[in-house]
């Protein structure tokens, strides 16, 4: 019986996201993908062997989830890692000594330490823009520059980048365009479809959402990116153990059911917060108020559950996050629960404080990764929490 094949792109997201890439096992026919616990595969004779010689090049339950994600964003190949941070240093060791990167100013905190601290040290160089200006992106390429890097929305500010305009840019000067999409999950926003070559995901976020484990997966669009990031994922090593493989497999299953349960409560919960007047500012991309609310319509399918809100200062903010009780204040997103995290202090404290304000990124300033519990219940807890 032949069942859905790994590119069968014919298939909605999410049939795709419980039934790309895996088979039922063959010895047992276990409907769930099998956890391979090995580091070695016997083989049958010099140079036979089933596909497998050593767990660091492949292991299947790994490339179970690698195939799951190729086929849910639409590329060709997936190459799973240890982090997201471990996939983005594979995305950056595609480059040489020399070479530029133009960058989103406001990419995730890891992503700019990773270029800026160490990869700067080895001959790359980065320039960081505000990627809601194209022209702005533009005029930072170089006869040197190989790569366009970004995300959106960014992380806490909830900007956007125009992706059919970076495509453009990178399809006009032939550079690499990579698309961090963890924020949305291709159940909302398709890079792919925009230009781009490689999306980068941290999985420890929407798509294995449970907040268990901790890794990353690169999708590549054509077969010879992905045999040259296989050749980097095999030859560096910071590869995914299979038991953690098996949570995202998990956790994917209903990724289609909790990105639409996540959107609508993120629509409700950020309608209440932006009629309240205890709130100063609500940075959500689902709002008419956001200021890219049109190219919000345009390029994602739904809005999320990512949003920020100016309480007014450290002290409020303070009340906040020490007052919620659903609410967890924790670092971290995109699982079931909600958390409420305090960027300047968290996520973002290794960015100067002038950085930080020009940006907008207060010491007032409170991100919320909204979850999936009854939405009245949420917003009955920020209710109270925001009363004290
Ligand atoms: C968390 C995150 C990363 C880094 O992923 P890790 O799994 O923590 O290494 C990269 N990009 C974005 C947008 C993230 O939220």
């Amino acid at each position: 019986m032949t069942r859905i094949t790994d590119r069968d792109l014919s298939h909605g997201l999410a049939t795709r996201a419980i039934h790309a890439g895996q088979q039922p096992d063959p010895l047992a026919g276990a409907v769930t993908f099998p956890i391979f616990q090995t580091s070695t595969y016997v083989q049958d004779g010099i140079g036979k062997n089933k596909g497998y010689e050593y767990a660091r090049t492949s292991n299947p339950t790994r490339q179970a989830l690698e195939r799951n994600v190729a086929a849910l964003e639409g590329g060709t190949h997936g190459l799973a890692f240890a982090s997201g941070m471990a996939a983005v240093d594979a995305v950056l060791t595609l480059l040489s000594t020399g070479d530029h990167v133009v960058c989103g100013e406001n990419v995730y905190g890891g992503v700019h330490r990773l270029m800026d601290k160490v990869l700067s040290r080895m001959g790359l160089t980065f320039t960081f823009v505000d990627t809601r200006d194209p022209k702005q992106v533009e005029a930072a390429v170089t006869p040197r520059t190989k790569m366009l890097y970004g995300e959106t929305p960014t992380n806490p500010m909830m900007r956007l980048a125009d992706l059919a305009a970076m495509g453009a840019i990178a399809k006009a000067h032939r550079l690499l365009f990579v698309v961090d999409n963890t924020f949305t999950t291709p159940i909302f926003q398709r890079p792919f479809e925009f230009g781009a070559d490689i999306v980068v995901h941290s999985t420890t976020k929407y798509l294995n959402g449970h907040s268990d484990m901790v890794g990353g997966i690169l999708v590549a669009k054509d077969d010879a990116l992905a045999e040259r990031l296989a050749f980097i994922q095999n030859s560096a090593g910071a590869v995914p153990g299979p038991f953690d493989c098996w949570l995202a497999l998990r956790g994917l299953k209903t990724l289609a059911v909790r990105m639409h349960q996540h959107d609508a409560n993120g629509r409700r919960v950020a309608a209440w917060l932006a009629a309240d007047k205890r709130i100063r500012a609500i940075y959500y991309p689902g709002l008419p108020s956001h200021p890219q609310h049109e190219l919000a319509k345009r390029q994602m399918s739904g809005f999320g559950a990512m949003m920020s809100i100016e309480t007014g200062s450290l002290e409020a903010a303070g009340r906040l996050v020490e007052g919620v009780r659903l609410f967890a204040f924790a670092e971290s997103l995109g699982g079931v629960e909600s958390l409420i995290g305090h960027p300047a202090t968290m996520t973002h404290a290794a960015v100067p404080k002038a950085m930080r304000d020009a940006m907008g990124l207060t010491d007032g300033l409170v991100r919320l990764s909204v979850g999936i519990e009854d939405v009245d219940d949420l917003i009955a807890d920020l209710d109270q929490a925001l009363g004290k």
